[in-house]
């Protein structure tokens, strides 16, 4: 099964199970919504239907949504190109209920729809309930009958969701693939349990409770259900491949961007890690964010910057990320077709960005293949980390990546003092220009500050 075929058939059936399907939420949130960075889970859109705070004309609905983790609360950047399951950019496949179904059906239509419409043998499949949500114990035992060899019980770190310190909460169910002994790792909860050989596909959240100020837990009037399934993960799933990059979508990009360098082979990191990439740079501008030094707008720029380094490792000669629009569109277009919109708009950004960054990248890397070269011991400078931010646009987590591939870290502490040290002497200058501004002496004022905020996106 393609993954467009999966994406439809779970839509599909869950409308047939009464369910509306929505369409999918921007990646960037309400601007009223000060707690997220880009949209990370089907349920985003339905906070306030989940809060009762919003009616809607139904009670269940069922969405593919995109999703973006690099940056703020989950963030998934650091992973990519290093485990097999995780992008910065992702569709979710979701059912909700707004105070309708629970535990019961929610459960009943995950095995259904896994082993009924997609006919995954049930030996694959490893089930975990939060320690004390006896109730979905049950629901699993004697009315699903999973196996007692396939099946934990974890706690809070895992197994429990909630939306804030406060507000709606609950138990979670998930549900993994094991993708073969040829694959080293522990079943969910594991001592050695990397989570790339029991690969969890589906988490299905019951909230259940309201968290109180004071930490109560009040039982819910409507208690609801949210569930998340990575489409990437199904669809490696469903067509026998262990990794995500081996899916259709990403065999597409893959190819297109080693034509691009001119002929690089299919499962290099660094090519992973450019077709990762250019999805969620893509989706993120045709949402409308362009490349900046915050908030979002940085967060987009420091992976397009990412990408291009690592293009950059692979021999390109010259800026080539902003072909592979072409290629994304091939494959996602018929299911995004905003994306065929502003197919011309995303190019020129990406060109431009590629084109201003190619002119301090390679002085950028001499740098620091120097001190690399030169380097006693195993901890990068602070003052070079500082320097590569400062002068050649180099992102800390850019920098990052380059000390991992090497075996490296990072003297953190270090960079973050001398930032410290621009910010007071910035503010200084500031107040210098302020001044001169007010008594009129000098029409400019300059504010030079943003920098040193820039490298820490500030919204979670
Ligand atoms: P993991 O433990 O593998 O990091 P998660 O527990 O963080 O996943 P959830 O927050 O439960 O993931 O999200 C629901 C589903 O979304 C997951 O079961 C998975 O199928 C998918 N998913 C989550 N993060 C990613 C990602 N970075 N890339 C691709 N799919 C993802
Ligand atoms: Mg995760
Ligand atoms: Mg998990
Ligand atoms: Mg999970």
């Amino acid at each position: 099964m393609k993954s467009a075929e999966i994406r439809s058939a779970f839509l599909n059936y869950f409308k047939r199970q009464g369910h509306e399907i929505v369409a999918s939420s921007s990646l960037v949130p309400p601007a009223d919504d000060k707690t997220l960075l880009f949209a990370n889970a089907g349920m985003n859109q339905f906070k306030d239907v989940f809060l009762g705070r919003e009616a809607r004309s139904y009670t269940r609905a069922t969405t593919a949504q995109r999703c973006v983790r690099a940056g703020g609360k989950h963030n998934d950047l650091e992973n990519v190109g290093y485990t097999a399951r995780h992008h910065t950019f992702f569709e979710m496949l979701g059912n909700f209920s707004f105070g309708d179904y629970f535990k019961r059906e929610a459960i009943r239509f995950a095995w259904e729809f896994l082993t009924v419409e997609l006919k995954l043998p049930k030996e694959k499949l490893w089930v975990t309930v939060y320690k004390d949500d006896k109730e979905a114990e049950d629901i699993w035992f004697n009315e699903i009958g999973i196996d007692q060899t396939r099946f934990s019980r974890l706690g809070e770190k895992d197994n429990f969701w909630s939306m804030g310190d406060t507000g709606p909460c609950g138990p979670c169910s998930e549900i993994f693939y094991d993708h073969g002994p040829d694959i080293a790792g522990d079943p969910p909860g594991g001592p050695n349990d990397d989570g790339d050989r029991y690969i969890e596909i589906w988490n299905l959240v019951f909230m259940q409770f309201n968290r109180t100020v004071d930490g109560k837990m009040e039982p819910l009037p409507k208690p609801s259900v949210d569930t998340g399934m990575g489409l990437e993960r199904i669809a490696a799933v469903m067509q026998h491949v262990h990794s995500n990059y081996e899916i259709d979508i990403f065999q597409h990009l893959l190819k297109a961007a080693s034509d691009l360098l001119g002929g690089v082979d299919l499962s290099a990191k660094s090519l992973r890690v450019i077709a990762d990439h250019i999805r969620s740079c893509a989706f993120i501008i045709g949402d409308g964010v362009l490349p900046s030094n915050e908030g979002r707008g940085y967060v987009l720029r420091r992976i397009i910057r990412r990408a291009i380094r690592h293009g950059n490792k692979l021999g390109a000669k010259g800026p080539f990320f902003h072909k592979l629009l072409t290629a994304l569109i091939d494959v996602m277009g018929d299911a995004y077709p905003e994306l065929v919109e502003s197919k011309q708009h995303i190019e020129r950004i990406l060109l431009k960005e590629e084109e201003q960054f190619s002119k301090t990248l390679d002085n950028g890397m001499r740098i620091l293949e120097d001190v690399i070269a030169e380097l006693k011991g195993k901890v990068i400078p602070g003052q070079t980390i500082f320097t590569l931010y400062d002068t050649y646009g180099f992102p800390v987590d850019l920098t990052n990546d380059i000390a991992r591939e090497r075996e490296l870290t990072l003297d953190i502490a270090g960079y973050e003092a001398l930032m410290q040290q621009t910010a007071d002497a910035n503010r200084k200058r500031k107040a210098t220009v302020d001044y001169n501004a007010a008594l009129n002496l000098d029409g400019q004022t300059e504010f030079t500050g943003y920098q040193q905020l820039a490298h820490q996106a500030t919204i979670s």
